[in-house]
């Protein structure tokens, strides 16, 4: 009999094929002593499974195709150089040597820095042979079922072909599922026991709209799915259809889309999606994965690639935004970790305390604006006292560049997130001193309902309609029209077409989104009158009630515009 499990639809699609489990639990380890005529075989075999991990990791990395995204070949080149780290082979060795402990309790002590490395080789040693994302003969078509995933891990997992994916925990605006989207692999997350009822090899649906993940279907079920993928082909191909179409309202009112990417490789969908520029860069992937962070030569032919391949399109460079769920190996010692690292030392905070770290990525933005239209724009303000502190810096940074004779656009626009309440509160004052504004709502909602975005426990509190939430943003695309200053959305709101004609008659007229949603979100606004739309949302958001502000955006979407 078919068993329905649930979980949150993270990216939309549906996927019919085999399960494949990726184990990656804690192992349990047995700790013994061993007789010292015994201590130099423990030993070798000890080193005979680094040098087995090795071989795998160097087997994983040939088969990578070219065209994979350096971060992912850094993460796996990362783990490499790990094997041959003498907290690796020398400790535990020694340790062996002097206490007589069993390879597998030697290692157990030298895992809080290395747990991917150590899991692996305790892996080898118990001869599990589990948790490596490569399969021989590659994982076409599988439907891959895991406790969590990172995004570089999402990515090597679509690399093997797989057809969507479903994890245990993860909300929808983590990075991951901000990935699954943008690569459109159908996925759902939050399926909490799913390990206890699926096994490898089962047939699975996974329906990435609704959330749901369907074992052992029968005829029926298959059919009805098939025909789901079939609309589903038919959906996209129409919204492709409409890249070559401006977005413009049927008031004749323009609006700009334009995209969020996280690696200069996304700028080919951007190019092929016709969108009017990259309203989001999120560089700090370029940070993951690696043990040093990029130095300014390299992250500024890195911003040269893109605006390269954007052909006069603008782009706008984000800061590094660094900490809460982007933990980045390439940007040195963060120091100890906070209880509430999303509250604590990350983003632009993080960046202040650290000139080291911030000051070549300043330079290497200012100098690429030398060579195309670029904006630059400063994540997680709460206060006008740290952004006076980066304009202070950028305009050091100007004046050395102008010393060594090196170029750069003397009017850079500087923007600024609006993700924190404190500053959509106090938007005015931002705006003031600021040249755009744009809206991060995946945070602005964390921090308004006080939800943690990646906890999938909390999950069901995250609601964009809140009526605070909108309240915030309101204030914020007010106070920008107010300054005459323009204000966009980043945050995946902009990207969910239920929300599109709330934001339209709100007065945004910026979005900026992951790709694969720029042509449904146009398909809304090109159907949409702002002059209709203006006076409907303002009378509903001023009752200020849920439940009504719930049921007004639904009446407003089935209308005709
Ligand atoms: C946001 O917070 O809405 C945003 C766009 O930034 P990120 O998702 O990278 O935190
Ligand atoms: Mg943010």
């Amino acid at each position: 009999m078919a068993l329905a499990l649930t979980g949150i639809g993270i990216s939309r699609g549906v996927a019919i094929g085999r399960a494949h489990i990726i184990v990656r639990g804690s192992i349990e380890v047995q700790e013994s002593v061993i007789p010292e005529r015994l201590i130099e075989e423990e030993v070798a075999r000890y080193l005979e499974a680094i040098a087995t991990a090795r071989m795998q990791l160097r087997s994983v990395r040939e088969r990578i195709p070219k065209e994979t995204r350096v971060d992912i070949t850094a993460f796996i080149d990362t783990h490499l150089l790990m094997l041959d780290d003498a907290t690796i082979v020398n400790t535990p060795v020694d340790l062996i040597r002097e206490t007589g402990c069993n390879a597998e309790w030697a290692l157990k002590q030298q895992r809080d820095d290395v747990d991917h490395v150590i899991n692996r080789i305790q892996r080898i040693l118990l001869s599990t042979g589990q948790g490596d994302l490569h399969i021989e003969g590659g994982l076409h078509d599988a439907i891959v079922l895991a406790d969590d995933l990172t995004p570089a891990e999402t990515v090597l997992l679509q690399h093997q072909g797989i057809s969507a994916f479903a994890t245990e925990y993860g909300g929808p605006l983590s990075h991951t599922a901000i990935l699954a989207r943008s690569v459109q692999l159908p996925a759902v997350v939050g399926v909490h026991g799913m390990q206890r009822y699926l096994q490898d090899g089962d047939t699975l649906i996974l329906d990435g709209l609704h959330g749901v993940l369907i074992a052992d279907p029968d005829e029926n079920l298959l059919e009805h799915y098939r025909l789901r993928q079939v609309q589903e082909e038919r959906r996209r191909s129409e919204l492709a259809g409409l890249a070559q179409t401006p977005a413009v309202t049927l008031d004749q009112r323009p609006v700009s889309l334009m995209a969020n990417i996280e690696l200069p490789e996304d700028i080919e969908v951007v190019v092929r999606e016709n969108t009017q520029g990259v309203g989001l860069y999120r560089t700090e992937f370029l940070f993951m994965n690696r043990r040093e962070p990029p130095d300014e030569e390299e992250q500024y032919r890195c911003y040269l690639g893109v605006i390269e391949a954007l052909n006069g399109k603008p782009l706008t460079i984000r800061t590094l935004d660094m900490g809460a769920d982007k933990q980045v190996d390439g940007a040195g010692k963060l120091g100890p970790c906070s209880g509430n690292p999303a509250l604590g030392l990350r983003a632009i905070r993080l960046c202040l305390k650290d000139p080291v770290l911030f000051c070549p990525q300043l330079r290497a933005i200012l100098r690429a604006s030398a060579q195309g239209p670029v904006r630059m724009m400063i994540p997680m303000l709460s206060n006008t006292h740290e952004l006076q502190q980066v304009l202070n810096m950028i305009e050091e940074a100007k004046h050395a560049l102008l010393r060594q004779g090196l170029a750069y656009d003397p009017h850079i626009r500087i923007g600024g997130m609006i993700e924190v309440p404190a500053a959509a509160l106090s938007a005015a004052a931002f705006a003031r001193r600021l040249d755009f504004l744009s809206i991060g709502t995946n945070d602005l909602i964390q921090y308004t309902l006080a939800i943690d975005r990646v906890d999938d426990e909390v999950n069901y509190l995250y609601d964009p309609l809140h009526p605070a939430v909108l309240r915030l943003i309101k204030m914020v695309i007010d106070a920008g029209q107010h300054a005459g200053i323009p204000v966009a959305m980043c945050g995946e709101m902009a990207g969910d077409p239920r929300y599109t004609r709330l934001l339209l008659g709100m007065g945004l007229t910026e979005f900026s989104m992951h790709p694969s949603a720029l042509q449904e979100v146009k398909g809304v606004i090109n159907q949409s009158s702002i002059s209709t739309l203006a006076p409907r949302i303002d009378a509903l958001l001023q009752s200020g009630e849920a439940d009504q502000i719930l049921a007004g955006v639904e009446a407003i979407n089935s209308s005709v515009h």
